[in-house]
This record gives C-alpha cells, sequence and structure tokens, in this order.
C-alpha cells in the first residue's frame, strides 16, 4: 500500500507528500488495507522512516524510534528528545499489556513556588514558559531506551539513519511547521532558537529545505553511547548550559538532573467498556483513568440509539466530561508523591453513581460538579481550578509490527516549541508548566503542586483497545492538552456505539468541556445545536480544535490505518 495521508489522500496532502520526495497515488487509497503491518504518525517522513524498519522486520518499538528520531527534526514544534512520552505496548504472544513513562521530571531545586511572582500570584503562561523555569529533565530518549531493550529487535544504532540523513542532507519545511515558526511569539526572543527556525530574521516558508547537522551529531551520540550519550557528556552538558544560561527565567538544572533521570514502568490503567477493555496510562498521566470515567459515567445510556452529532450526545457527552474532569482536578498528580485512588476512581459502581447525576432534561449546575468520593480519595487533595491553554503542538503515532505487537505513542516537548531554549540542535521542553502554578488552595496543598523530582500530571492518553478473546480491536491518541481526553475518549464511542471505521470517528466534530462552557468545533454543524444547549443551561464556544487523532482498526480483511486531517499526519503500511 505504501505510504499516504489520511485514510484517503486528500490532494493537499499530495503537497505534503510530494514535497517530501515520496510517490503517492489517489488509486492507493483504494487498495487493499495492508496486513502485516502499520504505522500512523504526524509526518510522512515520520511515516516513511517507521515503515523501513518495519520492512526490515523490526519491531512496533523500533518503527516508534524512528519515526520519533524524524519527528523531532520535521515536527520540532510538536515533540522531540528535549521533551517527553508515554507509551504503551502489546504483545500478542504474552497477552501482557506494558506501560513506559518517559515524562519529565522537575530538577531537584524546584520548590512549590515555581511560578508564583514575588507577590504569591501566579505568573502569566507566557512569561513561565519561555526560558530556563519550565524545562524539566527530558524524557523520551530513558524511556525509549527501555522500552527497546524488552522489545526492540533492530540494532539501535541504526534506528537513528533516517534522522541523521535528513537532518545533514536537508527536509522541506511543511505548512504546519511554516506556519507554527510565523505565529510564534517566542522564537525571536531566543537568540539561539532564532537563529536556527528564523534564518535571516524571517520565518521560512513553506517548502524550504533546512539543515540541522547540530541534531545529527547529537543523534550520532545517542546511536553510539545509548542514554549515556544524552544524559551523561558533552549533550548533557549542553542542555544544563542552555538551562542555566537562559536568557529569561535561568534555571539551575544540573548534570546531577539528568544523570539521575530514570523512565519508569507503571501499571497500565486498564477497565471495560460494554464488551471491550480499554487500557491507558496510568500517573502521571490522567488519560487512562479520565478517559474510563467518562465511558464509565456514560455507560448506563443507551449510547447507540443516541444520534451523533445530535443534541443529546453533544450533552451528554459534556456532562460526563464536566465530572470526570473535576475528579481529575481533585485526585490526580504523580503517584510517586500523592496518593491517587486510581481504583476508586474507575470503580464501575462509582461511575454508574456519578453518571446518573446527568440527566437529559438540563445540565449540572456549577455547584453539583463537584469532585466526587471514590473509594481510597483523599480530598485533601481538592483542587478545582485547572488553567486553560490551547497547544497546537504534541504529536501521536500508533504502530503494529509484523508479529502483531502494538504501540501506541503520545510524545511532547509541551507547548509549541517547548521553553523554546534550543540545546544540541533540539528543542527544550516546556512540560513543567502542566504543574499547577498555584500550589495551594485554602492552605492545602495541590495534588500536581511542583516540586523537585516529580512528574507535572499530563493529559496524554495513548490508548489499546481489546475486544473478544482479547485480541487488539484498536490503537488510538492524540495530541490537545487537555482536550487530548475528549478527543481520545470521543473516538471510542464513535468506534464502539456507532460502529464508526477509523477515519469517520476521527473525524467527528469535537465536544470538549470541563466547565459549564460546552466547546464545539467550531464549522463542523455543531453550531446548529447552539440554541438548545443554551436552553438546557450550557454556556456554548465554538472553537477551532486542533486534534492529531492517529489511530488503527484491526479488522479481519487487515489494518484500518487513519490520520486526522486536521493535522498533517500520514498512514504507512504494506
Ligand atoms: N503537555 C500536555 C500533557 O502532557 C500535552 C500538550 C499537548 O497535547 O499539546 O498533557
Amino acid at each position: 500500500m505504501g505510504i499516504f495521508k489520511g485514510k484517503w489522500l486528500a490532494l493537499a496532502a499530495c503537497a505534503v507528500l510530494l514535497a517530501t520526495g515520496l510517490a503517492a497515488r489517489a488509486e492507493d487509497a483504494a487498495q487493499a488495507l495492508p496486513k502485516k503491518y502499520i504505522i500512523v504518525a504526524s509526518h510522512p517522513l515520520a511515516v516513511e522512516a517507521g515503515l523501513k524498519e518495519l520492512r526490515r522486520g523490526g519491531t512496533a518499538v523500533d518503527a516508534a524510534i524512528a519515526a520519533q528520531m524524524v519527528m523531532g527534526l520535521v515536527e520540532p514544534q510538536s515533540s522531540g528528545i528535549g521533551g517527553g512520552a508515554f507509551l504503551m505496548h502489546w504483545d500478542p504472544k504474552t497477552g501482557h499489556v506494558e506501560s513506559y513513562d518517559g515524562r519529565e521530571t522537575a530538577p531537584m531545586v524546584v520548590k512549590p513556588n515555581l511560578f508564583l511572582k514575588p507577590d504569591g500570584k501566579p505568573m502569566p503562561f507566557l512569561e513561565a514558559v519561555f526560558g530556563g523555569r519550565s524545562v524539566g529533565v527530558p524524557g523520551v530518549i530513558a524511556m525509549l531506551w527501555m522500552a527497546h531493550r524488552e522489545h526492540g529487535n533492530r540494532p539501535w544504532a541504526e534506528l537513528f539513519d533516517d534522522a541523521i540523513r535528513l537532518a545533514e542532507d536537508g527536509f522541506p519545511v511543511s505548512n504546519r511547521m511554516a506556519a507554527a515558526i510565523a505565529r510564534d511569539p517566542g522564537l525571536p526572543l531566543i537568540p539561539d532558537s532564532a537563529a536556527y527556525f528564523l534564518p535571516d530574521g524571517k520565518p521560512p516558508a513553506a517548502g524550504t529545505m533546512l539543515k540541522n547537522p547540530a541534531y545529527a551529531a547529537t543523534l550520532r551520540l545517542i546511536a553510539a553511547h545509548g542514554p549515556d550519550g544524552f544524559y551523561r557528556g558533552e549533550i548533557a552538558e549542553a542542555i544544563v548550559h542552555a538551562v542555566q544560561n537562559a536568557p529569561r527565567g535561568p534555571q539551575s538544572l544540573t548534570l546531577s538532573d539528568l544523570s539521575h533521570y530514570r523512565a519508569l514502568k507503571r501499571t497500565p490503567v486498564c477497565g471495560t467498556y460494554r464488551t471491550y477493555r480499554i487500557c491507558g496510562m496510568g500517573p502521571p498521566s490522567s488519560g487512562g483513568i479520565t478517559t474510563l470515567q467518562i465511558l464509565g459515567e456514560i455507560e448506563h445510556k443507551d449510547v447507540t440509539e443516541i444520534a451523533p452529532n445530535s443534541l443529546r450526545a453533544v450533552h451528554l457527552f459534556a456532562e460526563a466530561q464536566r465530572l470526570a474532569f473535576a475528579d481529575r482536578a481533585a485526585f490526580e498528580g504523580d503517584s510517586d508523591f500523592v496518593r491517587v485512588p486510581v481504583k476508586g476512581l474507575i470503580d464501575q459502581r462509582y461511575l454508574t453513581k456519578r453518571g446518573a447525576l446527568i440527566g437529559f432534561d438540563a445540565a449540572l449546575s456549577a455547584d453539583m460538579v463537584l469532585p466526587g468520593k471514590p473509594a481510597g480519595g483523599d480530598l485533601m487533595l481538592r483542587r478545582l481550578r485547572v488553567p486553560d491553554h490551547s497547544k497546537p503542538s504534541t504529536a501521536h503515532l500508533s504502530v503494529i509490527d509484523g508479529a502483531g505487537r502494538a504501540v501506541a505513542m503520545t510524545t511532547s516537548v509541551e507547548g509549541p516549541f517547548g521553553s523554546h531554549l534550543m540545546a544540541a540542535g533540539f528543542i527544550l521542553n516546556n512540560q513543567l508548566t502542566d504543574f499547577s502554578f498555584e500550589p495551594a488552595f485554602d492552605n492545602r496543598r495541590l495534588a500536581n503542586a511542583p516540586q523537585g523530582g516529580k512528574r507535572p500530571l499530563s493529559s496524554m492518553s495513548p490508548t489499546l483497545v481489546f475486544g473478544a478473546k482479547g485480541k487488539l480491536y484498536a490503537v488510538i491518541g492524540s495530541p490537545g492538552g487537555w482536550r487530548i481526553i475528549p478527543y481520545v475518549t470521543q473516538t471510542l464511542i464513535g468506534l464502539i456505539d456507532w460502529h464508526m471505521d477509523m477515519a469517520t470517528a476521527i473525524a467527528l466534530p469535537h465536544v470538549t468541556s470541563r466547565s459549564a462552557t460546552v466547546e464545539i468545533e467550531a464549522g463542523k454543524g455543531l453550531e446548529a445545536l447552539t440554541s438548545e444547549l443554551k436552553a438546557l443551561g450550557h454556556d456554548v464556544s465554538p472553537q477551532a480544535m486542533d486534534s492529531g487523532l492517529n489511530g488503527i482498526r484491526v479488522r479481519d480483511d487487515g489494518y484500518e490505518g487513519a490520520a486526522d486531517a486536521r493535522r498533517e499526519g500520514g498512514v504507512g503500511g504494506d
């Protein structure tokens, strides 16, 4: 089948593919589904790199590594080796689902007041983002190394070849990357980053060939030395130098912070929805828990009988989100630092009770959308305020290899271009701004308060779905900040309740909510429901939504892959 964008090759995608030198023919789309292996990733060049590994007999993890190294080059606004990631893995031979945590950690110097101004008030968001203060110790390399040792097949060093070649020979700046650079207020503030992203002081036009020899040199070191090539020696020194000498918000991230970084195996969070088993990422991500909570709250409603995009569907989905996000804010954080009542939060009886709060005649009033009382929940952790920042960054990839092993990996430098600092050819994340800026509420420490060594709470939701007899049914995930959770959950509802194919489920107009405001995806027809939603008591806000749902559905006749048309991802397989 080769490589093409989305499920059906769009004309716009041809431009991307042709610009990247890949042949793409419209009739590809009509060909049979891939049967051997498949990758869906956020950029055609990353798809190509991953597909090459799959064709060489590489595993899903091998393909994910090769794709990630390219993504850090061609989509640096979204993810890279200076960021963090979560990876879910399934092996049909053992039947084991495993989850890997490559989330950034706060340098040991970090105190709960990290993002407070001298007057005790939280700083403006972008002031916190740009520069050294927001940088966590990157986790991508340590996590991928760990996953590769357990599930890799191809030699580690060779997985970097494509990215090194593209960094040295040059790659075409995509439409999305060009637009991200052109609208970014932070790049001009950081001279090293401006030198790379704004050659001659101007944003590059789409299609401009860009080279990144510093990134190629960095990848050669990591290829040769593994994580030691990143967490020790000259790359580590470059990271420390960039953060400690940042033109804004310099921070004491140290060599010791880097050498002590550890990727972690976490217990996956699994639950059932109707006849399916759904496994996602546990703390420090809220993705797995919150997805299962929303589904658990609607499970006793007859969703199959509710038409997609109808008033009832939008209302029900929004209300379930509000309840789940109230729990998220109250109880979730890094479980190595705070007790997260995972079992209690996804307990089916608890969720049935929560779901029973939802009625179809009126929206819940704000004072009814409070955290619940899950078993083991410590209300001292109650947190009522949640920041709201839209982030057209982060990326997701889904892979199934020749032996049926699956990877769902969501990977991020947090906001577009992370902290905007660069070291050794790559962007350093701003993941620490995922901590709550206010460390306490009513003098009580919040679950997601900043602290040295702690991992900020994430929404990333790489997800594996299993059907009858534990057979893999779907692999899915998305970028989108906190909206990742509704994006992924809605896709699951589309697949499971509405029996949609992957592309149709991904294309569903989005509905997101964690307050009295229901956000509807603008221009997709949902505006017609505004007056009825208002009559139920909702505020309604149409918005552009920048999901990047990249998923695979397993069918009897092959693998059905789809990349979200809202971004520039693609599908490749044989
Ligand atoms: N930093 C976010 C998180 O971990 C992801 C940001 C995004 O999706 O754009 O939840």
